[in-house]
């Protein structure tokens, strides 16, 4: 029972330094979050050790009585949330959900309809050197000159194709998709749609953005993005895909459930459906409509900063930078050293290699989590603003965002 900090200082130094980190800077990486202390005591606790094999009622192990309601807690609580017939808590991330999802649906060979991942797709989508892109033969769509999702091509691709799947979601794009053009055309062509919400979950479970299980034939999610739970992956479906579903995910897939993340998803699901949590996604939307109506503004332009689609409708925005004098790279560096975290990503036919890109992905949601109004986010876009210019003035900068972070002081309780 010996503590962590006296059983492994060193280990116990790199968590307390990564505390630190997050509370003295500013976290703007569109797929990160905090989660609630509760999330992390479930996560953190005795459950760990449970192995489970199986699902609740039908354990391959004993003494699975109280992991059982932790599970059955999480399933019947993210059903409700997203008004699924069907729910798979188990994936251990959202990869692992994809992986589940897709050979649910298909079998390597068959050919899947993916978002390009350079124009915001995900890995899992159908990229070259991932499990989708080495099984299956993917086709890809794009977004056009607007930077929107070219529903054109879709269904043109479509028919021209005929995949057994076309996959609706994305990890850099900051607009809504029509899930219901998506279900016409996979309706047009026999093809199964899957939609992965994994980036705007906790928009759908506030009801700031359309629900994809009222089109889609599978759903998957991560928990630990705008949902703000533990790391994770969901599976939602209607009620024909449940026995393909499970039995993909296990025995398909994994072995043991991680129940004491599985806890900590359940909690996460309350949160989720709270006044507090819905409040919370607003401002995720206002800040990120709050940076994209500052990084349009004349001094950005003039700076070479461009904003992709011209706006967001989401809790992130991409910023263009083909026409400044920083790539991708050195853009998130002048962030970094004023203390703000983001990250550099392509931005469709981005002339730079992946390593460098043209671009940053800007979010919202771990700043809303800490309590950021719209006033705050307007003084951290100006931040931004001034930091991306090529002249700008490091440390007055950074004092700003030290102010920042002391007025909305991230896990109190948890310093030493
Ligand atoms: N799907 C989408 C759309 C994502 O953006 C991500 C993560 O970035 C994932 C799936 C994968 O989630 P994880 O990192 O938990 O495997």
């Amino acid at each position: 029972n010996t503590p962590l900090h006296e059983l492994d200082p060193d280990v116990a130094a790199a968590v307390d330094a990564e505390l630190h980190r997050q509370q003295s800077t500013l976290e703007m990486i569109a797929s990160e979050n905090f989660a609630p202390v509760a999330v992390m005591e479930a996560q953190g606790s005795v459950l760990t050790n449970k192995y489970a094999e199986g699902y609740p009622g039908r354990r391959y192990y004993g003494g699975c009585e109280y992991v059982d309601v932790t599970e059955q807690l999480a399933i019947d609580r993210v059903k409700e949330l997203f008004g699924a017939e069907y729910a798979n808590v188990q994936p251990h991330s959202g990869a692992s959900a994809n992986q589940a999802a897709l050979f649910a649906l298909a079998k390597p060979g068959d050919t899947i309809l993916g978002l390009d991942l350079a124009h915001g797709g995900h890995l899992t989508h159908g990229m070259r050197l991932n499990f989708s892109g080495k099984q299956f033969n993917v086709v890809a769509y794009h977004v056009d000159d607007a930077g929107l999702v070219d529903m054109a091509e879709v269904e043109r691709l479509a028919k021209e194709h005929r995949p057994k799947v076309i996959i609706a979601g994305w990890s850099a794009y900051p607009r809504q998709l029509d899930f219901a053009e998506f279900r016409r055309i996979a309706d047009e062509v026999e093809a199964y749609l899957w939609v992965d919400m994994a980036h705007f979950a906790g928009l759908v479970a506030a009801g700031l953005h359309p629900n994809p299980v009222e089109h889609a034939d599978v759903v998957t999610s991560t928990t630990h993005k705008t949902l703000g739970g533990p790391r994770g992956g969901i599976i939602l479906a209607k009620k024909d895909f449940a026995k393909k579903l499970n039995s993909s995910v296990f025995p398909g897939f994994q072995g043991g459930p991680l129940e004491h993340v599985i806890a900590a998803k359940a909690v996460s699901f309350k949160v989720a459906a709270s006044e507090e949590f819905k409040e919370r996604q607003r401002r995720t939307v206002e800040g990120a409509r709050i940076l994209a109506e500052r990084l349009t503004a004349a001094d950005a332009r003039e700076a070479g900063v461009n904003v992709l689609s011209g706006g967001t409708d989401v809790h992130l925005i991409l910023v263009d930078l083909r026409e400044s004098e920083l790539d991708g790279q050195q853009a998130e560096d002048r962030l970094h050293e004023v203390g703000i975290t983001v990250n550099r990503n392509a931005v469709p036919n981005d002339p730079r290699p992946p390593m460098v890109t043209s671009g940053l992905r800007i979010g919202t949601p771990a700043l809303a989590t800490r309590g950021f109004t719209a006033e705050d986010f307007a003084e951290v876009a100006d931040v931004i603003a001034q930091a991306l210019k090529p002249s700008y003035d490091a440390d007055a900068l950074k004092a700003r965002v030290t102010a920042l972070a002391e007025k909305h002081p991230l896990y109190p309780g948890l310093s030493k």
